[in-house]
């Protein structure tokens, strides 16, 4: 298995143009090394298991890590605070202009009683690539892992104790334009946070199930060639939230993003696809959309899912499962419905930090409800079982980051 400095995305930075009209991509020195400490007097309690306040997502945990950048001084030394409200102006650019990008991983108690990010290094080398598309300062991706570390260890212990095995925090990083100046230009202060917030505790039987999707339609794109799809900017999600929201009320779980003519499969809500189908020659191969293109989210699931196969489940196999081919290339809804007619159609699966690994049950198409198989239940459970045990412990790998708390 690779290592995590070989994680999805290699961070190079730009060249430092000398430039005075900032245009986003310079990298910005970020020390991480020295981080300030304001502990929280007034600490709150955690919500109890199974209350609405659980259920709310409006809990965080005590404190917050953050760091402030500014065109003339670059990024000052990061603070861990008590968690609160934010200071920003009206004006601030972020509020009119969507100067925004964020992350989000989970925290892990291990079934070893360790906590464990995945793959951080992956979710903040994403970000410095998102940032520099919404015009927003680099950093070393090492040095938001190093905040992302100090902020775990220091609230882990009470939000994510030692007893709640197989059980997860979210961890939200997010960058904003704060610069107060209203004219439409490249913010010129900028601020780095990361807060964590509870969730309602995972039922990891959930996936079994089968979500519902909703095709988008043909005039509601989620990103397009040339567009901003694979950043993961605020910019991006506001505006998928009215077929989201129609999803929900058709009794969908998210919307299946579509894009072009041929209804070419795209995403699901914030989840990357997956289409399990077999070749004529009966090989099991698995299909997600290529990155080329800029349209898709690079998600650290799906890079993780497509190293996972080609190493373990290429070639022959003594598995139960295998072989399998993983395939990125485009596939239309025209190609999937002609699959599921010839019976070569397996099923169809998303995968995110979020979403985790989920099985389809239905796409409702235009008009269509098309009823998905299930047959790939086998090839599912293992990948969900592989990830599983690397982010819980049961697993040693390069890809799970031990945090040692205090
Ligand atoms: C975050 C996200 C994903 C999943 O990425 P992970 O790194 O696996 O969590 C997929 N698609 C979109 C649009 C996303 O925002």
């Amino acid at each position: 298995m690779s290592s995590i400095k070989s994680a999805v995305i290699d961070y190079k930075p730009s060249e430092m143009n000398g430039n005075d009209h900032y245009d986003g991509s310079r990298p910005w020195k970020l020390d991480a090394t020295n981080i300030k400490v304001t502990i929280n007097k007034n600490p709150r309690t955690v919500p109890d298991p199974g209350s609405a306040e659980e259920r709310s997502q409006k809990v965080c945990s005590d404190h917050m890590v953050s760091a402030v950048w500014t065109l003339k001084d670059g990024w000052q030394q990061p603070e861990i605070t008590p968690y609160g409200p934010l200071p920003i102006m009206p004006t601030a650019n972020v509020l009119h202009y969507a100067t925004e990008c964020f992350e989000g991983l989970k925290l892990y108690r291990g079934m070893d009683g360790k906590l464990r990010l995945f793959r951080p290094l992956a979710n903040c080398a994403r970000m410095v690539k998102s940032a520099e598309r919404i015009s927003l300062p680099g950093f070393e991706p090492e040095a938001l892992v190093e905040m992302i570390r100090r902020l775990c260890a220091m609230d882990g212990s009470k939000w994510l104790p030692a007893h709640c095995r197989g059980s997860f925090l979210y961890i939200r990083p997010a960058l904003i334009g704060t610069d107060p100046c209203l004219g439409f230009e490249v913010p010129k202060e900028a601020l780095l946070y990361v807060v964590i917030s509870y969730w309602p505790q995972p039922s990891y039987s959930d996936g079994a199930r089968g979500l519902r999707l909703l095709a988008s339609e043909a005039e509601e794109l989620r990103a397009w060639p040339g567009g901003t799809g694979f950043a993961k900017i605020g910019p991006n999600y506001g505006p998928a939230l009215k077929a989201h929201g129609r999803a929900k009320r058709t009794g969908c779980d998210q919307v299946l993003w579509l894009y072009g003519e041929d209804c070419q499969i795209t995403e699901a809500g914030s989840s990357n696809v997956f289409i399990v189908r077999r070749e004529s020659n009966r090989q099991l191969q698995m299909v997600t959309p290529p990155l080329e293109g800029g349209s898709i989210l690079a998600g650290v699931t799906r890079q993780s899912i497509l190293e996972l196969v080609r190493a373990r489940l290429s070639g022959d196999t003594t598995k139960e499962v295998g072989p399998v081919e993983s395939i990125e290339k485009n596939f239309t809804m025209g190609e999937l419905l002609q699959d599921l007619s010839d019976g070569n159609l397996e099923g169809v699966f998303i995968c995110g930090t979020a979403a985790f690994v989920t099985s389809i049950s239905v796409i409702e198409f235009r008009g269509r409800t098309i009823e998905l198989p299930n047959n790939n239940l086998a090839l599912v459970s293992l990948l969900r079982k592989w990830l599983f045990d690397i982010m819980y412990g049961g697993e040693k790998s390069e890809w799970a980051d031990i945090i040692e708390e205090f």
